[in-house]
């Protein structure tokens, strides 16, 4: 799978979700590619509104998601190669966390604050 990195740095928005970075013009064509099943957000910008942001601090390439410690670290590593954002803003719509809980996902992960990372360390 090719990893998904933004074109530019215009526009980029976190998936509220798995705190994937892209541009909104990718969000919008491919929407996430972790979470569209779930968010659903292709061809809809009201949704990618609503479960992507602009408020995220500080992003980590994720090359190797199986080997990087970083990403069990910021606990992405089950997803795709690409731009994640080490900590994002904001919060998924209900609805979405209603249907995250009943199919039994663990929904800690996307509402808890993650520990802050060292970056230096790495
Ligand atoms: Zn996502």
């Amino acid at each position: 799978m090719e990893p998904q990195i933004p074109k530019d740095k215009r526009n980029l928005r976190a998936c509220l979700l798995c705190s994937l970075v892209k541009n909104a013009s990718q969000f919008r064509r491919d929407g996430c590619d972790n979470c569209e099943e779930i968010l659903q957000l292709r061809g809809r910008p009201e949704r990618l509104e609503e479960c992507t942001t602009s408020a995220f601090e500080g992003t980590i390439a994720m090359m190797n998601p199986r080997r990087s410690w970083v990403g069990k670290w910021q606990r992405i590593n089950p997803y795709l190669p690409g731009l994640y954002a080490i900590k994002v803003s904001g919060r998924l719509p209900d609805d979405v966390i209603e249907v995250l809980e009943r199919s039994g996902a663990n929904t800690a992960h996307a509402m808890a604050p993650r520990p802050p990372i060292n970056v230096s360390a790495c």
